[in-house]
């Protein structure tokens, strides 16, 4: 770590402690050169929190939406490898949209989109375990044109 007094990057560490609830570390630092003292902070990044319904948070996983992909994916000819990158595209794209919170509708959703390019009865799938019954109308009109799309009355 360079020091803030002398810039010269020779410090020692004297004291390391788990503050604000073990989110950050705080170090004492001790510069070799100067001789002076600072802290630093570390914090864990990418602890994005995921906020549900009911208004609790989590941290964001993964694997979790990897394990809710490979559910909706079951027995369909799809491989691990596709769902993990999957998840993985997911997670990038959701790494950059949101700083520290995203609802967990909106990574439903995003699961919905991709899943929908990739495979549409897990598509359908994930979409019926994840909206439920909450707005069948929506879901309905959703999946009309998708399962059949050769019906008139979709060629809107
Ligand atoms: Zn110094």
């Amino acid at each position: 770590m360079r020091c803030p007094f002398c810039a010269n990057d020779n410090d020692g560490v004297r004291d390391s402690r788990i503050v604000e609830d073990g989110r950050a570390i705080r170090r004492r630092r001790f510069c070799n050169h100067c001789k002076r003292r600072f802290t630093t902070y570390e914090r864990v990044e990418g602890l994005l929190q995921v906020r549900k319904r009911d208004g609790t948070c989590q941290d964001f996983s993964r694997a979790k939406i990897e394990r809710g992909l490979s559910a909706a994916c079951w027995k369909r000819k799809i491989k691990q490898e596709e769902i993990q990158r999957l998840a993985i595209e997911i997670e990038s794209h959701i790494l950059d949209n949101y700083e520290r919170e995203v609802g967990s509708e909106d990574v439903g959703n995003l699961c919905m989109q991709y899943l929908r390019d990739l495979d549409e009865v897990a598509f359908v799938r994930f979409a019926s375990v994840y909206r439920s019954f909450r707005d069948a109308q929506d879901f309905v009109k959703e999946l009309t044109p998708i399962l059949s799309p050769n019906d008139p009355r979709n060629s809107r």
